[in-house]
């Protein structure tokens, strides 16, 4: 199979020029083609000679990408996409559009080792990383189809970034770079479960991302029933850990917070998560439990509605605003949805393992 001219390097696509005894010039014709014009097929780079557009078309591949199912929320037009890779796994990504932000939502990984327990993706189980180049073609492929320009990315689709660096930072830094995507670097944020090291790693790098943390719960205790990294990277290590982050870059983390009936949605819990982000520039994100799995599921109207007031100075977040996220939230769902359509459709023996796993 050809590669993906996406997960090449500027270095690597110069080595590939060289070795093609082609000029220099051709590589900034190339990045222009792939990410200023997002051409999606080599004949169309029409400042490029035929032959070498042809060149290029024998060596790599642009787009690898097969769309298997999309939704939109009728609501706000929230769209979830899952894409089939190359090698027949699938993943989720996700537009969501909030008046003038729109916020791209994409995967690192395909499923997740991290097996949080009101979360889709966990119940997957982690199939393999994504590179960069995968990462990258979700934000392509979102381009041709979005209603409007994206103005946001964040990691928060499925898997865990901060497992997946040496793919997810090279993604990174081409949405960020002039002759990539040329967004601003506040404008992509990375989120995790709390892997403590990767949250090292981030705070130093030269051009800092933003950083959330899915937080979720506010002691030791609570968080390890429902987030079982913790019990390798307990809360105020974590907490340490994101200070740094901090204090490093001088920048705002996001605390997420998935709002889980009769497990972290109580008013003392409010008032505790107001303690625990007090100390940080922090602002934090409320998102009402969105599954079918029947042990999580979201608290009352009402009752989000006191937690919003005591964590958010007592403003509330209107309900349609925060519909986005929540339908977000759910990634991994459409995944699940589309196994359970493909496992009653299958032979018997057609029993790929991705058929394997079933909705919980
Ligand atoms: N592994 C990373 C990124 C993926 S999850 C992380 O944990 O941050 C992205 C966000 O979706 C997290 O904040 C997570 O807490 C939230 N989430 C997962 N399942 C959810 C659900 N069922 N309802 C609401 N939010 C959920």
């Amino acid at each position: 199979m050809k590669p993906s001219i996406l997960n090449y390097t500027r270095e690597e696509l110069s080595r590939f020029l060289e070795e093609q005894q082609q000029p220099a010039y051709r590589l900034q014709q190339i990045l222009q083609g792939l990410y200023q014009n997002q051409w999606p097929q080599f004949e169309q780079f029409s400042t490029l000679p035929k032959e070498f557009r042809q060149l290029l078309d024998d060596n790599f591949v642009l787009r690898s990408f097969t769309l298997t199912d999309t939704h939109i929320s009728e609501i706000d037009k929230t769209t979830k996409f899952l894409w089939e890779l190359p090698d027949g796994l699938r993943i989720e990504s996700v537009i969501i559009y909030e008046g003038k932000r729109v916020t791209y939502c994409i995967s690192s990984q395909v499923g997740c080792p991290l097996d949080c327990k009101f979360c889709a993706t966990g119940k997957m189980g982690i199939l393999r990383n994504l590179t960069a180049g995968e990462i990258i073609e979700q934000v392509l492929q979102m381009n041709s189809r979005s209603e409007a320009p994206l103005t946001n990315i964040v990691f928060m689709g499925m898997g865990e970034p901060l497992l997946n660096l040496d793919e997810v930072l090279p993604a990174a830094h081409k949405f960020i770079a002039a002759d990539g995507f040329g967004l601003g670097k506040n404008r992509i944020t990375i989120s995790t479960a709390g892997i403590i090291p990767g949250i090292k790693q981030l705070a130093d790098q030269a051009e800092p991302f933003k950083l959330a943390l899915s937080l979720n719960a506010v002691s030791q205790e609570s968080r390890e029933k429902i987030m079982p990294v913790t019990r390798k990277y307990p809360l105020s290590d974590l907490l340490d850990s994101v200070r740094e982050y901090t204090a490093k870059t001088k920048k705002t983390v996001t605390f997420e917070y998935v709002l889980m009936d009769g497990l972290n949605s109580s008013e003392a819990d409010a008032r505790a998560l107001v303690r625990l982000a007090h100390p940080f520039k922090a602002k934090i994100n409320i998102i009402p439990c969105n599954t079918d799995d029947p042990l999580y599921h979201p608290p009352s109207e009402q009752d989000i509605q006191k937690f919003e007031w005591i964590v958010n100075g007592k403003r509330t977040i209107t309900r349609r605003r925060r519909k986005g996220w929540e339908i977000q939230a759910a990634c991994g769902q459409l995944y699940a949805e589309n196994l359970t359509k493909t496992a009653r459709a299958a032979k018997p023996h057609n029993n790929k393992p991705i058929m394997d796993r079933k909705k919980p």
